[in-house]
């Protein structure tokens, strides 16, 4: 007969594994502590800012970190999914290096999520700490984009703390993606966000909320399907970039009062937006009115705004800084409480709890 007296079966070990990482969890720095290699008095925490650009090139990590300085805590870290194809046959010798140089389509370069884990890798712990890398090589499409989620967390445990940004409507760029057009009915996106709510990863969704140049009276044209799918899975921590707009989706009727009404709805406890990008800024900060709206809805609910740059592969400290500059007019209008959590705490503790809990879900099915 076996001895199994001292003997723990694998399935123990695994029990044993995800008590060990639970208790380490319990005792790693919480929000109100300093995470180590981060300076304290920083201005902000970057919810949105992409390494590369359209062509998977931009920024090295090590770069980036000069750039980031003493002014920026944290930062996710993410690429672009969607590559730029150069076909000769539509541009010749002219490379494009963004969307809208060429009628090429773009497809999804999956390889990027290895490039973010292994610049993540490249860094030492203190500097690792600043990092909150994200899983974005997947197409939306596809009934299997979840399991390449899956897939990538298993290579490479210990890095990630969520997906996105990924897009499925945006202006000039949804209809050129080669595959077929991602949709918010698609049961693929719902794989993806269940995969969410099963690991903890934190979501950020570009969806636009209308379509280019709709007409200010007309019904939103993605609104009423982007709040099915948030509402279909209320475990996710999800964030809505740029609340919806883009460069020339501008924020439909009321925009704010859909915002706070979304908000107060229980449904949606578990959505926050983005403030990301410099388009969005320029519809902020475009007039006294639009400051004050915007402002006091901050001021409002302080807890579910994010501030993120959005800046594409940035070359330097002036281009990197450019949209925190943009909002300069804001800062002052907003409650100290609101200021604080807009750009840094709600970063903190939507990011802390996700890197937690994806800790777990890998101890727990690593392979
Ligand atoms: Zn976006």
């Amino acid at each position: 007969m076996q001895n199994t007296g001292t003997m723990l079966g694998p399935c123990t070990w695994r029990i044993a594994l995800i008590l060990l990482v639970s208790f380490l969890a319990l005792t790693s720095p919480t929000s109100s502590q300093v995470v180590p290699g981060v300076e304290s008095g920083y201005e902000f925490n970057d919810e949105h800012v992409h390494l590369t650009n359209y062509i998977q090139e931009g920024t090295d990590i090590h770069e980036f970190l000069t750039i980031m300085g003493t002014r920026v805590g944290r930062s996710v870290l993410f690429g672009i999914p969607l590559q730029q194809q150069w076909s000769y046959r539509i541009s010749e010798d002219d490379a494009p290096t963004y969307y809208l140089s060429t009628d090429a389509p773009l497809y999804y370069y999956s390889f990027t999520d290895a490039f973010i884990a292994m610049a993540y890798k490249s860094l030492p712990p203190e500097q690792q700490a600043r990092f909150d890398p994200m899983i974005t090589g997947f197409n939306p499409a596809d009934m299997y984009a979840a399991d390449h989620i899956r897939r990538v967390l298993r290579t490479f445990p210990g890095v990630f703390s969520g997906i996105g940004e990924f897009t499925i409507h945006k202006e000039f760029v949804s209809s050129k993606v080669a595959g077929g057009i991602p949709s918010l009915l698609d049961p693929a996106l719902d794989r993806v966000l269940s995969l969410a709510e099963e690991v903890g990863l934190v979501v950020i969704i570009h969806n636009d909320v209308d379509v280019p140049f709709a007409k200010p009276e007309s019904t939103p044209g993605y609104l009423a399907q982007m709040q099915a799918v948030l509402k279909r899975h209320p475990a996710a921590p999800i964030i809505w970039a740029h609340t919806g707009v883009g460069r020339v989706i501008r924020p439909i009727l009321h925009h704010t009062e859909m915002l706070a009404s979304m908000l107060t709805d229980p449904e949606f406890n578990h959505v926050h937006f983005d403030i990301s990008w410099d388009e969005v800024a320029k519809y902020v900060t475009a007039s006294p009115e639009s400051l004050k709206l915007s402002a006091d809805l901050f001021n409002r609910f302080p807890d579910r705004f994010l501030f993120g740059t959005d800046a594409l592969a940035p070359k330097n400290r002036t281009a990197y800084f450019d949209t925190y500059n943009d909002y300069a007019p804001l800062w002052p209008l907003l409650t100290k409480e609101a200021s604080v959590k807009v750009r840094t705490e709600n970063y903190k503790r939507i990011f802390d709890k996700a890197r937690q809990q994806v800790r777990l879900w890998e101890a727990a099915h690593a392979r």
